[in-house]
């Protein structure tokens, strides 16, 4: 799929002739790896809350909750000069989702999708989790996130997904922030249904920590299954990949396993192949019901080519070690389940920021609650991206907050637009850029005693559909930009793969991912196992 603005369009990739790219590329190089001296923008520097509070100065400061798509593009492009960022993630990265499928299997490491959080000029990090929310007060309290060796990781590590690395996240010490606003971006979670075992079973691919997790994983099947004394019924059971969830995700991850497979671990275990098979299974009747129908079939087609099964109209009941239960077929065995099924609200959202709560002002009397979506469960905001507040009191009593915002996939717009990074990162360059704008007009003003800078009056969200597009495998793709215009085979996989190298955060990223292309075209992936 595609995504928002920052890569090519920033950089004039796109639009200008030679010497112009040069030069702008040029400046964009130095500004990401350069620092400048202004003092809001030295990059790497120890704060304690103190000194936060000092450096505030007269500007507003903006607390971004999570380090996504919405939130680290927020924090890369809200002025410093006018606001004062602090990012609070529990982890030290972004990721770039898109490529993070490449990553599982090997077509490109895992440090070619990610960036540092703390490279982002002007911004203080807090490593941690939003534990509660004091909206009177406008306070966060914050869990620091800190990692812990495992005790018992051994043998036991691969089953329990997410403790491949042999640590775990556990929560620290506890702080609290003040803020003038606070955007919420914390993203969601992978939804289960509550399906027995799938928890603790099946690998889901939402971070890296997951696709590290995954690639460990279905290496080591194949090192199992090539052991001398590897019995035939377990070969099988090793070497069938079950996907469970037909939406891009998971058919993009069906693709690359694909691409592994026959690119490389067919050549390095020749006598496996016949054992080898990826199926994907969906309660809907078709795949990648978000795009065109026919693109849709022309997905189907090219999947039977690659001898990936899908299997539509089929309900996951059950996992356990070795196996996944389907209501039509009953106990399949399998060597790996990924879990790509959709999305749930994060549990912050819906516990912390589902509490009552008072707010200072005259007409604010009484216990208010934040305006939640029936269906979702996020958190619903104006097209301002403005969280809305209910009254207790008067039902119908609703107004916007100026001091709390929602983006990204865990924020709901009157008309509701699908949970992408394209749509979190347009959220992300909006606001950024009209808290931007709004504050340089009213630069003069006291922060300190003012009421908080309002974007009633700026110009609504408004976003733009620059299509999707999912890898298919074999070098092919599909690519759809609405109203029935489509594309699909190799053209569509060089624009897949243009779009993912132009969206890239960094330059570093750009080259290295470019080099690891080249690379496994040439030499293959790295299949070792660690
Ligand atoms: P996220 O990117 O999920 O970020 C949430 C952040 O919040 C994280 O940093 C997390 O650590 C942090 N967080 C969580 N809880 C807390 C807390 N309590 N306190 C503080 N921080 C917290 N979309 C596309 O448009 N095109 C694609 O090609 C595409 N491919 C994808 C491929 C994969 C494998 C996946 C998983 C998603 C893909 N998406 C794609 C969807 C896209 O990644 C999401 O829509 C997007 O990441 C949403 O951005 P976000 O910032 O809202 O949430
Ligand atoms: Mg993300």
């Amino acid at each position: 799929m595609q995504l928002g603005v920052t890569g090519a369009a920033r950089s004039g990739m796109v639009a200008c002739g030679g010497w112009r790219v040069g030069s702008k590329l040029a400046t964009t190089i130095l500004r990401e790896t350069s620092q400048s001296h202004h003092p809001s923008r030295i990059r790497a520097r120890f704060f304690s809350l103190e000194s936060l509070d000092k450096e505030k100065g007269n500007r507003e400061r903006v607390i971004i909750l999570g380090s996504g798509w919405a939130g680290y593009g927020l924090a890369r492009s809200l002025d410093p000069d006018y606001y004062q960022p602090v990012i609070v993630t529990p982890r030290t990265y972004f990721v770039f989702t898109p490529l993070l499928a490449s990553t599982a299997v090997g077509t490109l490491e895992f440090r070619n999708a990610i960036e540092s959080t703390r490279l982002i000029p002007g911004s203080s990090v807090i490593r941690g989790w939003a534990e509660d929310v004091d909206m009177k007060n406008k306070k966060l309290t914050i869990q620091s996130a800190v990692e812990r060796r495992l005790k018992d990781y051994g043998n036991a590590g691969e089953v329990e997904r997410g403790k491949a690395t042999g640590y775990d996240l556990v929560g620290g010490e506890k702080l609290e922030v003040t803020w003038d606003k606070m955007v919420v971006a914390v993203g969601s979670f992978s939804q289960t249904f509550n399906i027995p075992g799938v928890k603790e079973y099946a690998y889901f691919l939402k971070d890296i920590t997951d696709a590290r997790a995954i690639r460990r994983r279905l290496l080591e099947c194949f090192e199992e299954a090539a052991l001398p004394t590897a019995p035939e019924e377990r070969k099988k059971q090793l070497l069938h990949f079950a996907i469970v969830g037909g939406g891009p995700t998971g058919v993009e991850f069906g693709a690359e396993l694909h691409d592994l497979i026959t690119e490389d671990l067919n050549r390095i275990y020749p006598w496996l192949k016949d054992y080898v098979k990826i199926t994907i299974f969906d309660v809907a009747p078709r795949i990648l019901t978000a795009f065109d129908e026919k693109l849709g079939k022309y997905a189907e087609k090219q999947f039977a080519r690659s001898k990936i099964e899908v299997l539509t109209n089929h309900a996951v009941e059950k996992i356990e070690p070795g196996y996944i239960h389907t209501k039509e077929e009953g106990a399949i065995p399998v060597g790996m389940v990924v879990w790509s099924t959709g999305l749930k609200a994060n549990p912050f959202v819906t516990n912390h920021l589902g509490k009552t709560f008072e707010i200072s002002g005259e007409d604010r009397k009484g216990e208010w609650e934040l305006v939640k979506n029936p269906r979702t469960k996020g958190l619903q905001v104006d097209n301002h991206l403005r969280t809305q507040l209910r009254s207790k009191t008067d039902e119908n009593k609703i107004i916007p907050s100026d001091a709390l915002y929602a983006i990204g996939d865990c924020a709901n717009l009157p008309n509701p637009l699908p949970a992408t990074a394209q749509v979190a990162n347009q959220e992300a360059q909006y606001l950024a850029s009209t808290l931007n704008a709004v504050a340089k007009r009213e630069k003069n003003r006291s922060y300190v005693t003012a009421p908080v800078i309002s974007i009633a009056n700026e110009k609504p969200f408004a976003f733009k559909n620059l299509g999707v597009m999912a890898y298919l495998g074999s070098w092919r793709a599909i690519s759809d930009f609405g109203h029935h215009k489509g594309l699909s085979g190799h053209a569509a996989w060089v624009l897949w793969r243009t779009a993912y190298l132009t969206k890239s955060q960094s330059w570093k990223n750009r080259f290295l991912i470019t080099c690891q292309w080249f690379i496994n075209w040439a030499i293959g992936r790295d299949i070792n196992r660690f």
